[in-house]
C-alpha cells in the first residue's frame, strides 16, 4: 500500500514553528515535553478543558475532535499535526492534512483502530512480515455465528471498534456464549478470535521517516493485569534472540507495507511452541514504549517529533537494562474499600530506589484502573532494575 498523501521532499518543520497533537491524554503531554525540548510549540486539540497535554502546551484548542472549523485553527497554527490516541476520526486526520502535514496518515489510523481492517492486513502482509494473526471470524450476524469453525473455540469476542485496555472483550467456550455475547455487546461488529496458548506477550516501536528510513527499538515484554498492562521489561527475560529478530523484522516489514510515517507500536503474541503471531498495532506512542525515556538515546516522543517534523530519525539504542512499572490510581487507596479517601503514594520512598524515574500525568482524580503515571527503573543489570521494581511494589502495596 502506497501512501499518496506525503510527497517525497518537504520542507522540515524547524523549531520554534508550532507542532499540533489531536487529543490531550499522557501521550499528548510526553510528546508535548519531548516537543518542547526541541525548541518547538505545541497546540493540543481536545473536547475537555482539564487534561494532562493541556497542562502542558503553548496552546489548548478546546473542542471536539470532528470540529472543522477547531481543525482548521490545528492545520493553519502547526507544521506539522500527529495523534496521542488511536480512535482519532480518520476523516479528522484527513482534512487536518489538507492544511498540515499529517503523520499518521488517516488511511493509517483507519486500519489500525478497526479490528477487522487490521486483520485483513496483517494477513495481506505476511508474505513480506512472516507472522500471521490470530485465526479468526467476523460476527456481523447470528447468521455468522451458526457458521462457527468449531476450531475456533474456544475463543475472544472483540468488538471491531473502540476497544482498548481488554474493554469490549468477552471470553467464549461455545457457539451458545458467542450469541450471549454477541447479543450483550449490542450485535455491534464483532471478531472471533481463537484462544492461544501464549507463553507471554511482546511489542515492539518502530518508526518511518516520510523519506522511508525506518528504526525499530528493542523488543519489549509486556505483563498484563485485570486486562491493563502491568509492567514491560526490556530485554525480555523470556525473549530469545531469534523471537527478537524475527519480531523485528516483522515490524519493519508492517511498517513499509503501511508506507507509515510516525511511531508505530506492534503487539505480538509468543505462543507456548515458541512460535509468533502478531495481535494488533497502535498508530503512536504506546505504554510498553515509555521505557524510551529513560532508557534509550532517543525516545519513543522524541522520535515522533522527529518523523512529523521530517528530521533524521533517532538512535533507537537502549543504554540501560529496563522495568516499566504502571501507577494505577489503586495505589493512592488503601485495601479495596469502596468509599476509602485517596492519599498521596509515599514517592520520596520510591524515588530513594536506585535508578528510579517517577512520571505523574498530572491527573488530580485517583480512580481504581485509571493510569496515572508510570516508575522506570533502569539499572546495570536487568536483575537490579527487578529488585527495585519489587522494591517500588513493596512499597506501593502492589502485590509483585
Ligand atoms: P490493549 O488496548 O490493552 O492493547 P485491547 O483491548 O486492544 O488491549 P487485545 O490486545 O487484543 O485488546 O487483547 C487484550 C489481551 O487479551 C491481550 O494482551 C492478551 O493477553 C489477551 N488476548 C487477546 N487475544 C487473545 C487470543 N487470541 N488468545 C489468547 N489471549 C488473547
Ligand atoms: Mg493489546
Amino acid at each position: 500500500m502506497s501512501n499518496t498523501q506525503h510527497p517525497p521532499f518537504l520542507p522540515r518543520a524547524n523549531p520554534p514553528t508550532w507542532l499540533g497533537v489531536m487529543g490531550g491524554g499522557q501521550l499528548g503531554r510526553m510528546f508535548a515535553h519531548a516537543a518542547q525540548a526541541m525548541g518547538y510549540k505545541v497546540a493540543v486539540l481536545e473536547p475537555s478543558l482539564e487534561c494532562p497535554a493541556g497542562q502542558v502546551a503553548e496552546r489548548l484548542v478546546n473542542a471536539d475532535y470532528t470540529d472543522n472549523v477547531a481543525l482548521g485553527q490545528l492545520a493553519a497554527l502547526c507544521s506539522a499535526v500527529t495523534t496521542e490516541f488511536e480512535n482519532v476520526p480518520a476523516d479528522s486526520m484527513n482534512l487536518l492534512a489538507q492544511g498540515s502535514f499529517v503523520a499518521p496518515a488517516g488511511n493509517c489510523v483507519a486500519i489500525a483502530q478497526d479490528r477487522v481492517l487490521e486483520k485483513r492486513f496483517f494477513v495481506d502482509c505476511a508474505p513480506q512480515s512472516g507472522v500471521m494473526p490470530a485465526p479468526h471470524k467476523v460476527i456481523a450476524s447470528f447468521e455468522d455465528i451458526e457458521a462457527i469453525d468449531d476450531d475456533l473455540l474456544p475463543g475472544i469476542l472483540k468488538t471491531v471498534r473502540m476497544g482498548y485496555d481488554g474493554k469490549g472483550q468477552v471470553r467464549v467456550k461455545s457457539r451458545e456464549d458467542v450469541r450471549a455475547a454477541f447479543e450483550a455487546m449490542g450485535q455491534v461488529t464483532c471478531l472471533l478470535e481463537k484462544m492461544l496458548p501464549l507463553a507471554y506477550e511482546v511489542s515492539v516501536l518502530t518508526a518511518r521517516g516520510v523519506d522511508g528510513a525506518s528504526v525499530v527499538y528493542p523488543i519489549a515484554e509486556n505483563v498484563h493485569r485485570d486486562g491493563i498492562l502491568f509492567t514491560t521489561t526490556v530485554p525480555g527475560p523470556n525473549v530469545s534472540s531469534e523471537c527478537a529478530r524475527k519480531a523485528q523484522d516483522a515490524a519493519r516489514a508492517i511498517v513499509a507495507q503501511l508506507g507509515y510515517v510516525g511511531v508505530l507500536c506492534i503487539e505480538f503474541f509468543v505462543l507456548e511452541d515458541g512460535s509468533l503471531v502478531v495481535n494488533e498495532m497502535a498508530p503512536r506512542p504506546h505504554n510498553s514504549g515509555h521505557y524510551t525515556i529513560d532508557a534509550c538515546v532517543t525516545s519513543q516522543f522524541a522520535q515522533q517529533v522527529r518523523a512529523m517534523a521530517r528530521l533524521p530519525l533517532g538512535d533507537c539504542r537502549q543504554h540501560s537494562p529496563a522495568v516499566m512499572l504502571n501507577i494505577l490510581g489503586d495505589v493512592w487507596f488503601d485495601g479495596d474499600s469502596a468509599d476509602a479517601k485517596p492519599r498521596e503514594p509515599a514517592w520520596d520512598h520510591v524515588l530513594a530506589l536506585p535508578g528510579a524515574f517517577l512520571h505523574l500525568y498530572g491527573k488530580d482524580d485517583p480512580r481504581r484502573g485509571r493510569k496515572m503515571g508510570h516508575v522506570t527503573f533502569v539499572a546495570p543489570t536487568l536483575a537490579e532494575a527487578q529488585e527495585q521494581l519489587r522494591a517500588a511494589c513493596a512499597i506501593l502495596g502492589i502485590a509483585p
